[in-house]
C-alpha cells in the first residue's frame, strides 16, 4: 500500500514537472503580451503587473485600505472564519480566467496553485481543500471543475488533502453575474449538499469570489452540517459587494 501510494505521488510529481520541462525546452508565447517565455503562461512582467489585493477584509477577502473588516463583514458577518484572494477581479485577471475556464488553459491552474501556495506558505490551517462544485451538466459542458483543478495541485504544494466529493451541487443554478445582489442570494439558496458528514477543518477553493453568495451558501452548507471552521482561498476578489 505505502509503495503503491508512494508510487502515485511520484507519478503526480512528473505530472507537474513534464510540462514546465517541455516550457523550457521549447519556449510558450505569454499569454497577455505574446514575449517567449519560460515558465509560461505569463512572462515574468505581465505576472509583475498584475493587480495583487496588498489589503483585504479577512473576513471576505474585500480589497480595503488595511485589513480590517469591512463594513457588510460587520453588518452580516460570513460562515467562513477567514477569506484570502489574490487579485482584484479586473483586466487582465478577468482575461486570464476566462482562458483557464472556457478555453482549457490549465497552465493558469498550475500558475494560481503556485501564487496561492506562496501567498499562505507561513500560516496555513490543517485542513482539507475542497473545491466548490459545479453542477454535473456544467462539468460535462466545461470538461472540468477549474477550481477542482487549482485545489488538486495546491494540495501537492502544502502537503493538504483534497476531497472534491464532500459537498455537491445539488441545483443547476443559472450564472449569478447577470444578477441583483437579491437575485443572487436567493438564486443559490440550497444549491449545494454534503454528502456525509464534512471534514471538521475546510479551505473552501474558488476561481472568482463576486458577491460572495456562492461561498457563502457552500460554507454555510458545510457547517449546517458539521464543519467547524472554514476559510476561502480565491484567485480574484471583485471590488465591490455588488
Ligand atoms: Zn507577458
Ligand atoms: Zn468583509
Amino acid at each position: 500500500m505505502a509503495k503503491h501510494l508512494r508510487s502515485d505521488s511520484v507519478v503526480r510529481q512528473l505530472a507537474h514537472l513534464v510540462p514546465r520541462l517541455y516550457n523550457k525546452l521549447l519556449p510558450v508565447p505569454c499569454f497577455l503580451c505574446g514575449v517567449e517565455t519560460a515558465d509560461g503562461p505569463l512572462c515574468p512582467d505581465c505576472m509583475a503587473d498584475l493587480p495583487e489585493i496588498s489589503h483585504q477584509c479577512p473576513l471576505c477577502a474585500i480589497p480595503m485600505q488595511s485589513d480590517t473588516i469591512c463594513g457588510d463583514c460587520l453588518k452580516n458577518p460570513p460562515p467562513q472564519q477567514k477569506s484570502i484572494s489574490l487579485f482584484t477581479y479586473q483586466d487582465p485577471v478577468d482575461r486570464c480566467i476566462s482562458a483557464f475556464k472556457y478555453h482549457q488553459q490549465l497552465g493558469f491552474a498550475s500558475l494560481f496553485a503556485d501564487l496561492l501556495a506562496k501567498k499562505v506558505q507561513h500560516d496555513y490551517p490543517l485542513a482539507t481543500l475542497v473545491p466548490v462544485p459545479l453542477h454535473p451538466i456544467k462539468i460535462r459542458l466545461r470538461g472540468f471543475n477549474q477550481s477542482q483543478e487549482i485545489a488538486k495541485r495546491l494540495s501537492d504544494h502544502l502537503s493538504l488533502p483534497v476531497n472534491p466529493h464532500c459537498l455537491v451541487r445539488s441545483r443547476n443554478t443559472p450564472a449569478q453575474s447577470q444578477l441583483t445582489a437579491k437575485a443572487r442570494r436567493q438564486n443559490i439558496r440550497n444549491a449545494f449538499s454534503c454528502i456525509g458528514p464534512p471534514p471538521d477543518s475546510v479551505i473552501l477553493i474558488d476561481d472568482v469570489l463576486t458577491s460572495g453568495c456562492t461561498v457563502r451558501e457552500a460554507a454555510a452548507t458545510l457547517q449546517k452540517a458539521g464543519c467547524h471552521r472554514i476559510e476561502v482561498w480565491t484567485i480574484a476578489r471583485a471590488i465591490s459587494h455588488y
